[in-house]
């Protein structure tokens, strides 16, 4: 079948095979950038506090997603780059389906402080073992070799 032939058949789906390019461009936002700014030049994140409801969010948040206010300068507040494990899993394969070298857990962790959660890497050797209520701080990368990225992140570890 090619691109200019007519469907005649409403059954038989028509299909095109090749290749798309799909390049994209991923932004930080205003509060995103205001956050790794932060860690580049301290070892603590950046939340931000409703004026309204209280809730405390990180990521950072420029406004509440329950109260729809904004949120200004003065309840932006620094907290503790730790927190505790809700829920992990060890990966033993990567994206493409390949053996890691080593494998990896990844864990939902609570930030403290905050009503927020983060995503990060766990250095341990608890493999595939349920690690919630693990208390965990984050391994930073040193000051100045840091991007501004979740790379700065290197890991967290239990304390
Ligand atoms: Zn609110």
């Amino acid at each position: 079948m090619t691109f200019l032939e007519k469907q005649t058949d409403p059954t038989t789906p028509m299909h095109w095979t090749g290749d798309m390019q799909a390049d994209y461009f991923y932004s930080n936002g205003v509060a995103g950038d205001r956050f790794f700014k932060h860690l580049m030049k301290k070892d603590t994140f950046l939340a931000s506090e409703c004026p309204e409801c209280g809730v405390t969010f990180i990521p950072p948040r420029l406004y509440c997603e329950d109260c729809f206010c904004g949120i200004p300068d003065d309840k932006w507040v620094e907290v503790k780059a730790q927190g505790v494990i809700r829920t992990n899993t060890t990966a033993m394969i990567d994206a493409h389906n390949e053996p890691l070298e080593e494998p990896v857990v990844m864990a939902l962790i609570e930030i403290d402080d905050t009503d927020g959660a983060m995503l990060g890497r766990i250095k341990t050797d608890m493999l595939g073992m349920d690690l919630a209520g693990l208390m965990v701080k984050a391994k930073l990368r040193p000051r100045k070799d840091r991007e501004g990225t979740m790379k700065d992140i290197l890991y967290f570890e239990p304390y």
